[in-house]
């Protein structure tokens, strides 16, 4: 069954140009979809589509994953990591937790455990400005994990990172994939990493952005 589907997608901003054009996908429970494409193709505008970031021009996007709510619970990782810089690690990560009404303690619990999970045990009353950048983007991560998103939406998380940092994370996000069951997309310009984290891969194009072809990834990779 697939999880979310999107039909006869179109997003133009104002009277710009179209930015997608019949964008068709259904994804399923256990998708983690890699957008990879041009610059300026779309990707990002199709992330924030999904997030209800960005308003659709025209078309559907119907999520069919197990909720009470419109939409499904959501969680964000963006490339700049986009921590509160005034609040440490443990507070950052506690936030999404106590907006949704959890009370301290029981957002401090979870918050402990997804921190540990992502290795960042040792630095949880740090402030953002004292950590690395693969550090914030772990604390990032486990933000975006606290809520137990049915959703995980990643805009090009690791781009401003070096490779060894992005191994490491990628590695670590197939095993957090692995123990929460969330539907993921994310965004990026690699290919390599694309391949090595996705249940698919979709190739977009540009001018207007479309979905042009899928990278079967099943086949033995050189
Ligand atoms: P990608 O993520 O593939 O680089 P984007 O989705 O960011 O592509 O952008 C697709 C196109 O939409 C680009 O031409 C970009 O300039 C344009 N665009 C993105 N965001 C906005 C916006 N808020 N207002 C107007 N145009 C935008
Ligand atoms: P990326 O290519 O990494 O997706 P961009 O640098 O193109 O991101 O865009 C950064 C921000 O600027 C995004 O929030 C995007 O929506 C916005 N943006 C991009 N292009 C335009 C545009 N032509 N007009 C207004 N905002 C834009």
């Amino acid at each position: 069954d697939p999880a979310v589907s999107i039909q006869g997608l179109y997003k133009q901003y104002g009277n710009g140009p179209t930015v997608l054009n019949n964008i068709n996908l259904e994804i399923a429970e256990d998708d983690f979809i890699g957008l990879i494409g041009p610059s300026g193709c779309g990707k990002s505008t199709l992330l924030k589509l999904l997030g209800g970031l960005e308003s659709k021009t025209k078309g559907d996007i119907q999520f069919l994953t197990q909720q009470t709510s419109p939409r499904p619970k959501m969680g964000f990782v963006f490339q700049d990591a986009n921590l509160m810089p005034w609040l440490t690690v443990i507070a950052n990560v506690m936030l999404p937790l106590e907006l949704n009404g959890a009370s301290k303690q029981e957002a401090e619990r979870k918050a402990i455990q997804l921190i540990e999970m992502v290795g960042l045990g040792h630095v949880k009353n740090h402030y953002p400005r004292q950590l690395s950048g693969g550090m914030r983007m772990r604390a990032s991560i486990a933000r975006a994990l606290t809520i137990e998103p049915q959703l995980l939406l990643l805009d090009e998380p690791f781009g401003a990172l070096d490779e060894m940092t992005r191994d490491d994370l990628n590695e670590e996000l197939l095993k957090l994939k692995q123990l929460q069951a969330w539907v993921g997309v994310f965004v990026t310009h690699s290919v390599t990493e694309a391949v090595f984290l996705s249940s698919r891969v979709l190739v977009m194009s540009a001018n207007p952005g479309e979905i042009y072809r899928e990278i079967p990834i099943d086949l033995p990779f050189p």
